[in-house]
């Protein structure tokens, strides 16, 4: 079985600033992770292959430092690393990025699982996933939070506010993980050195636009059908107030009272 993971490079939101006058991120001295969702995919790429025997591949798409995700999933098991990155790829959209990740794809070919998070924390979309699907025209399941091999079938947990579905999967397939999916694994510690060292750096090959069979119109900022007009982070004017009473009655009835007179009931 080959299983390919697509990583996502994101900037820890906690610490996440917008300039205000040009709406852009700013990513300096900001620090990047592997995109949460993603690293349960990573997992349960791994826990497939701990259990069946599989070949992982891990892609990510972005500037140079993304490569850092990629020692991450060597690190962690994964068995080869592939970087697409290209100054041509900048300013992509959620369309052109899956245009370019599936063409990634499609050259390292021979895939039975393609795993995706749900979403980035940063973009947030949660398209590139079902897009990629799409691009590659394989099945896909979403929202996925437990995943069996069975023989040449996969069955699929697929979790939704109204319950869960069971799905029987035939591959090749996308998968988009969520965090309920699993615990991600610490990496261990030959394998950090392995990763972070020469021998990480050989199981890293790079694509640029060259090594991809992708149309040049179809992708960057002018191949984008959507861009963005304005970001911004929404100003904060919650005012909280806390309740004072001697008992839980007297609470609750100062808050009705308060409630009637903002004609909110
Ligand atoms: C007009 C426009 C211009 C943009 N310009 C830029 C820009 O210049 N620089 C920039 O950094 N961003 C840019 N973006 C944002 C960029 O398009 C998104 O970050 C990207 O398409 C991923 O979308 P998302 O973050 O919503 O991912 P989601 O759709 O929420 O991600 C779902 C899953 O897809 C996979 N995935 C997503 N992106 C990647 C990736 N890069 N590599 C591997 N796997 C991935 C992951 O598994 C992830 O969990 C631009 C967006 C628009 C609309």
């Amino acid at each position: 079985m080959r299983i390919i993971v697509c990583l996502k490079q994101v900037p820890d939101t906690n610490e996440v600033r917008i300039n205000q006058e040009t709406g852009t991120l700013i990513r300096d001295g900001v620090p990047s992770i592997m995109n949460p969702d993603d690293k349960n995919a990573l997992e349960e790429a791994l826990k497939i292959k701990d259990e069946c025997g599989a070949e992982l591949i891990a892609v990510s798409m972005g500037p140079p430092q993304a490569k850092d995700v990629l020692k991450e999933a060597l690190a962690m098991g994964a068995d080869e690393g592939v970087l697409i990155s290209d100054r041509a790829f900048g300013g992509s959209d959620t369309w052109a990025t899956a245009t370019i990740i599936s063409a990634a794809i499609e050259k390292i070919g021979n895939y039975d699982i393609v795993f995706c998070g749900r979403q980035a924390i940063d973009g947030d979309t949660a398209q590139v996933g079902p897009e990629i699907a799409e691009f590659l025209n394989v099945p896909q399941v979403t929202y996925v939070k437990d995943v069996k091999v069975k023989g040449d079938k996969l069955e699929v947990v697929r979790y939704t506010e109204y319950g869960e579905y069971v799905f029987e999967a035939s591959t090749p397939v996308l998968l988009t993980a969520i965090k309920e999916l699993n615990n991600p694994r610490y990496p261990a510690i030959k394998g950090i050195i392995e990763a972070y060292g020469d021998k990480g750096e050989e199981k890293i090959r790079v694509f640029g636009i060259n090594d991809l069979n992708v149309d040049p119109t179809q992708i960057g900022l002018k191949g984008s059908p959507t861009n963005v007009y304005k970001s911004f982070v929404p100003v904060k004017n919650k005012v909280s107030e806390i309740i004072e009473g001697k008992s839980s009655k007297d609470k609750a009835i100062t808050i009705v009272m308060k409630l009637s007179e903002l004609n909110l009931i």
